[in-house]
């Protein structure tokens, strides 16, 4: 067993979800705590430099430039140590199955037979006769984003073990929380010291994104008047009633389980209510911003529409905007973009960048001014029982990393397609 797989599988075991309804408290829920002193007796065992746990379980460290690049720019490289809470996760039991082609098959539960095929999965035939890492069919693995962790951890432990490989002043941070989107709110980014850098949390090996959604919640909320029923005409106002002429006003078509790719949508997450109170929740999503302040507005008007219909003031909304597409921040630094395919494409593999149809991490951290895209972490059908994650990828991975912080130690690589602007800022 390789380095990584071993150091991976020890991160999966300890089942670490977060709890979105804990989510005033960072991290969300003990467990974390319980991944990131692992992670950072890691560090500090490979060698790198100011390892810290914070009381949000912010695990951070540095990692001194090699000869001739201490003057660059720091590189960032974050993942996070929470896993998803929407499927069982514990206890993780992680384990290495050989693949035979056909369905991969996890295990049974209930009688049940947890399994995926390359008909879910097509890239899965690539992995004929290939190790591949799942759990027993009874939780997710948590591969989304230990993966991630133990890339990034494996790539310092090869930095240290050959100092002739070139990098910059690398800084690493592992945060808590990230699947209930808190977004590494916490990250004090001047003492993290990182000028640009990437989230490895995505998805096929091969991917380095840049572009997510905008996206804003809505909390909409209805004070109904009750009347007995037999006497209502002209009286009730039903507050449930008038919180479904709502979603009945948006485009009925525009809804996730319609939209792919680089369309839009409205989701009616949460809705509940009687007639005297209802109240719901509803996030609206879109990777072009001129159409996300539409979609806005879109909403604004149906509750304006219904409450002149029932002439009162029955609804009323409260929109926050959650997050902005990172694109606009990342493309002014187009080596992060390049630099990452040329790493990929060094290592064999053919990269590739899709819209991401969520946030990520990075995308907070580009709107906070550290440009971040995102690159392939290889977990797959992450959160749930079928996730899994490949052994080649997990490997690659690492070299793939190692491959990219070489192109920042060199000032051409750091500032390729560094627009002038950009420079100046
Ligand atoms: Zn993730």
């Amino acid at each position: 067993m390789s380095d990584v797989v071993r150091r991976f599988i020890r991160y999966a075991e300890i089942a670490s979800m977060s709890d979105p309804d804990n989510e005033r408290q960072t991290p969300s829920t003990p467990s974390q705590f319980d991944v990131a002193e692992v992670v950072a007796n890691d560090l500090v065992e490979v060698g790198a430099e100011d390892v810290r746990v914070d009381e949000h379980a912010y695990v951070t460290a540095h990692w001194p430039a090699s000869p001739g690049a201490e003057d660059l720019p720091c590189l960032g490289l974050l993942a996070h140590i929470d896993t998803a809470w929407q499927a069982e996760d514990n206890p993780v039991h992680p384990q290495i199955v050989r693949y035979e082609g056909g369905d991969l098959v996890m295990g049974e539960v209930d009688g049940r037979v947890v399994k995926t095929s390359p008909k879910d999965n097509p890239t899965l035939q690539g992995y004929v006769g290939e190790d591949i890492i799942c759990t027993d069919g009874t939780s997710l693995l948590g591969g989304d984003d230990k993966a991630g962790v133990a890339e990034i951890i494996e790539m310092l432990a090869r930095l240290a073990a050959d100092p002739s490989l070139p990098h910059p002043r690398i800084a690493v941070a592992f945060v808590p929380d990230e699947e209930i989107g808190h977004g590494a709110d916490l990250l004090d980014l001047d003492a993290w010291g990182a000028t640009w850098g990437y989230t490895v949390d995505g998805g096929y090996i091969g991917e380095c994104s840049y572009e997510t959604f905008n996206a804003a919640e809505a909390k909409i909320t209805a004070l109904g008047a009750a009347v007995h029923p037999g006497y209502a005409k002209g009286l009730m106002v039903n507050a449930a009633e008038a919180i479904m002429k709502v979603n009945a006003l948006l485009p009925a078509k525009e809804r996730p389980e319609y939209t792919e790719g680089r369309e839009g949508y409205y989701f009616m997450e949460r809705m509940e209510g009687s007639v005297e109170k209802a109240s719901a929740v509803c996030i609206i999503r879109d990777h072009d911003r001129a159409s996300f302040e539409k979609r806005k507005q879109t909403l604004k008007s149906a509750v304006d529409t219904v409450n002149a219909e029932l002439g009162c003031e029955c609804l009323t909304l409260a929109m926050r905007d959650q997050y902005y597409n990172m694109r606009e921040g990342v493309e002014p630094h187009r080596h992060l973009i390049e630099n990452a395919c040329a790493a990929f494409e060094a290592c064999g593999i053919e990269p590739y960048s899709e819209p991401v149809r969520g946030g990520t991490d990075g995308g907070h951290l580009t709107f906070r001014g550290l440009p971040c895209p995102n690159l392939s972490a290889g977990s797959m059908n992450p959160h749930g029982p079928k996730e899994y994650v490949a052994v080649r990828d997990l490997e690659t991975m690492v070299d793939v990393l190692v491959d990219l912080v070489g192109r920042y130690a060199h000032a051409q690589g750091a500032l390729a397609g560094e627009s002038e602007s950009a420079q100046a800022a």
